[in-house]
């Protein structure tokens, strides 16, 4: 189309060669139906490779359900209905099918977390963090939280959502190796700063943390426990985690669509009535208007079927990643938590400094379609963030295409032979492939009804 505009010296926080070679698509197309199909196909080149031949091993990342995926693209997502459930606390009119929708989501999500309040309308797990922070601070109020290099996440620290409600963020302190909260250290800093509010959890994590310690600890001067779930929100809701809220935490946030294994989006849950003022008029109007109501019906299909297979499919995803694990340190790969049965989470935390770096090994991997992340690890500085020493594993899609033991004895060795080099990526590509294919289908759901 000759009437498209370059402009190649705007500057852009994307990749320019690959901006570029989209303008380029978009200039050589002789329609605009031809535009579409360039990114009709995209997303299907991706669904073949990545979602049929790949062994995906990204922590953050779960298959849907059929149903799930239906109900991503139904027609209520294309319906407006801000505000709060129930005809009155709408904008709108129009709103009561949708009104059955979201209770049946707020309901389950609250039998799932076995807790007193949820919300259903967090686009982004990152806009719980959002609303924690909003909804229980002022701007200068300090929070704790876990420093980046050690698995803490953006959402808690300066660069994100605390950091724009002007807080003033001290470090959690951890034990550099284990990973820890060392209580000691923590109790001292804790006193001495008086922080409003403790964010724990973190994106590379192991082992639970001491919820019940560390409320006590800042419970003199009101401080609360906030448990950013991004990651274990499945192994928690399924119980083969620790259980935030049972253990003194205020208020939990978590991706669903990580080890819940729902649409991507977040959810929050609470129990304490008082806070449930400053947490739902944060949300709305502050946080969300338009908050896809697909995504909630999703969400809420998701949320019965985790309460159906949760447990199962939770225990399961652990014990993979035990077994992924030992069998990856006979390769002779060093894996973190080795002292402690290496994880009590969906990760596998590998130390691969021997066979270059986590970007170089990462990349290597994904030459034979094994799906994985680079990722800091102790020991590491946080300039090396782009050339790590470590790589994260998460076990939760192989676990929903049925495999088990002896498939995670076939995948350390796969990741063996590519990390010392005794086989050619391309070969294990072709391994993976076959693997992946001998899995096609996905476990611990329900069946997607025709009339859907
Ligand atoms: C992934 C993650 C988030 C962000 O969640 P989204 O659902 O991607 O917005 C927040 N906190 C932690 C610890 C995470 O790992």
């Amino acid at each position: 189309m000759a009437d498209s505009q370059s402009t190649p010296s705007q500057f852009e926080v994307h990749d320019a060669s690959v901006l570029a070679h989209a303008r380029e698509v978009i200039d050589a197309s002789p329609s605009l139906r031809l535009v579409q199909q360039e990114v009709v196909n995209a997303v299907r080149r991706n669904e073949i490779w990545r979602g049929e031949e790949c062994l995906n091993l990204l922590a953050p990342e779960a298959p849907t359900s059929p149903v799930v995926r239906r109900l991503l693209s139904s027609e209520i997502g294309t319906r407006a209905a801000e505000g709060h459930i129930g005809a009155v606390q709408r904008w709108f009119v129009g709103t009561r099918y949708i009104d059955e929708v979201e209770s049946l989501c707020v309901e389950l999500l609250k039998k799932v977390f076995h807790s007193n309040y949820a919300d259903h309308r967090l686009i982004a797990s990152m806009l719980g963090n959002l609303t924690v922070y909003t909804a229980l601070t002022q701007p200068g109020d300090t929070v704790m939280s876990i420093p980046q290099p050690t698995g803490g996440h953006s959402a808690n620290r300066e660069i994100g959502p605390a950091g724009i409600r002007g807080l003033r963020i001290c470090d959690v302190p951890l034990d550099p190796v284990t990973l820890d909260v060392d209580l000691d250290a923590f109790a001292e800093t804790a006193r001495r700063e008086q922080p409003k509010i403790v964010a724990l959890g973190a994106s590379m994590t192991l082992f639970p943390f001491p919820i019940r310690e560390i409320s006590e600890i800042i419970a003199p001067w009101g401080g609360k426990v906030f448990f950013d779930g991004a990651h274990q929100l499945g192994l928690i809701g399924g119980g083969q985690f620790q259980d935030p809220l049972g253990e003194g935490a205020a208020v939990m946030t978590g991706s669903a669509g990580k080890t819940f294994s729902g649409p991507q989006s977040g959810i929050i849950v609470w129990n304490d009535p008082e806070l449930t003022a400053p947490i739902a008029n944060t949300i709305f109007p502050v946080i969300a208007a338009t908050h896809q109501v697909n995504r909630v019906a999703a969400l809420a299909a998701a949320a019965a079927e985790f309460l159906a297979f949760g447990t199962e499919y939770m225990a399961k995803i652990v014990s993979n990643a035990q077994h992924l694990a030992g069998a990856l340190s006979e390769q002779g790969i060093r894996v973190l938590g080795a002292d402690r049965g290496y994880t009590r989470t969906h990760q596998v935390i590998l130390d691969v400094h021997e066979f270059g770096n986590g970007m170089e090994v990462a990349r290597k991997l994904e030459e034979a379609n094994i799906i994985t992340n680079k990722n800091l690890i102790p020991g590491d500085r946080p300039e090396d963030w782009d050339r790590p020493s470590g790589l994260r594993i998460g076990t939760t899609e192989v676990t929903r295409y049925g495999m088990g033991d002896a498939e995670m004895e076939t995948i350390a060795g796969l990741i063996g032979d590519v990390l010392s080099g005794r086989r050619a990526a391309s070969a294990v590509k072709a391994d993976a492939i076959a693997l992946r294919r001998a899995f096609p289908d996905l476990h611990f759901c329900f069946e997607a009804p025709d009339s859907l």
